[in-house]
């Protein structure tokens, strides 16, 4: 028996996918996926192992051998690469544009999109990335596409980078979005796009508690939702 529906939350960077994701299976009882940590996880092993993001075969070999898991404590959500901890070694600048770089090698996606689904059988998920609703879950109970303006997306990942003590620049970290976003929407191999049955969500000039609330609102008035228990699942 599923353990809650299956939603997905695609968009572009800094559309705020991660944080509404978290609050929103918070919300719900269910359990969040960042389909982008797995792919930042990817990207620093690569880089490790000298494995470039062109270098197929290589990746392969690295993904089969990789070890993918995410962990909660009283801290937050870890997530842990062969055992290691590596939560603050994948959000680096150099990480974010290395990560989109692997994530267009169709091996790379392969291996990911196999453990997603793996973990995600069971139901009670929100997942989250640039594929969730289209390639990892097709069939997906509710789907959301978050958006929002080029400069409020590069803000956001300004302020987040700069709260961590990273010395950025605004405008250089607008542009390496931009050309992460351009990149992630053009590649060959499960491109960035909107699947026809998502919600769209402008998240420009909301506050995050507006957006959680739009989304509850959406899931609580889905037929799927409501044909389930009202307990939590976990
Ligand atoms: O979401 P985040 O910025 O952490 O993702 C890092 C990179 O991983 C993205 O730029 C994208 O290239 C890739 N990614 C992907 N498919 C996903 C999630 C992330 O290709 N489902």
């Amino acid at each position: 028996m599923k353990k809650g529906l299956i939603i997905t939350i695609d968009g572009p960077s800094g559309a705020g996918k991660s944080t509404l994701s978290r609050l929103l299976a918070k919300k719900l009882g269910y359990i969040s996926m960042d389909t982008g940590a797995m792919y930042r996880a990817v990207a620093v092993a690569a880089e490790r192992h000298g494995i470039g993001p062109d270098d197929a075969t290589g990746l392969k070999a690295l993904c089969d051998g990789l070890e993918i898991r995410f962990e909660r404590d009283g801290q937050g959500e870890k997530v842990l690469l062969n055992g290691e901890d590596v939560s603050q070694a994948i959000r680096t600048p150099e990480m974010s544009l290395l990560s989109s770089a692997v994530s267009a090698c169709r091996e790379v996606r392969v291996a990911m999109v196999r453990l997603q689904r793996e973990m995600g059988a069971e139901g009670g998920y929100v997942l989250e990335g640039r594929d969730t609703g289209t390639a990892v879950f097709p069939d997906a109970d509710l789907k959301f596409f978050l958006l929002a303006t080029p400069e409020e997306r590069g803000r956001r990942r300004f302020l987040e980078l700069t709260a961590k003590g990273e010395k950025v620049d605004l405008q250089r970290t607008i542009e390496e979005m931009a050309a992460r976003d351009k990149a992630d929407s053009e590649r060959e191999h499960s491109p960035l796009v909107r699947a026809e049955d998502a919600v769209a969500v402008d998240t420009t000039g909301l506050s995050i508690d507006e957006v959680l609330d739009k989304m509850l609102n959406i899931v609580c008035s889905n037929p799927a939702f409501r044909s389930l228990p009202t307990e939590p699942v976990r």
